[in-house]
């Protein structure tokens, strides 16, 4: 089955809400892991938004792509031109878009959608669903 894009923009504006009203401690979503920091530093594109949560700088996005040959974790583009290139592959893949702040380590995931695959073994099976 084809996967499906998923927005989690509900998602995510709840746990703010939660947290400004108290009832989730900063420690819950201010705990990005380093690996996903230190993409946001190197490879984070801007959002245009401030944090929500300390509103210090704006927001990046980093995105992970999984698919077939990729890490199990996860590959994380290190440029534009990379993350097309996976997009464009003709094994399908699955691409998460992660909201982080790179002041106070806030993260959240913003959606999820496939790519790649358009065209190259249409119909056939085999996809399997990741995460
Ligand atoms: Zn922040």
């Amino acid at each position: 089955m084809h996967e499906a894009r998923v927005d989690y923009r509900l998602v995510r504006d709840a746990v703010i809400r939660e947290f400004r009203r108290g009832r989730i401690g900063a420690e819950d979503v201010r705990d990005a892991h380093p690996e996903l920091m230190r993409a946001a530093r190197n490879v984070g594109r801007p959002l245009g938004d401030d944090c929500p949560i300390c509103g210090v700088e704006r927001t990046v996005l980093v995105t992970y792509v999984f698919g077939a040959g990729l890490p199990a974790g996860g590959r994380c583009p290190g440029s534009a031109a990379e993350l097309e290139r996976l997009r464009r592959r003709s094994d399908p893949v699955l691409c998460y878009d992660v909201e982080v702040c790179r002041s106070c380590a806030w993260h959240h995931l913003l959606r999820k959608y496939p790519a790649g695959g358009q065209g190259a073994r249409a119909g056939g099976a085999g996809r399997r669903e990741r995460r």
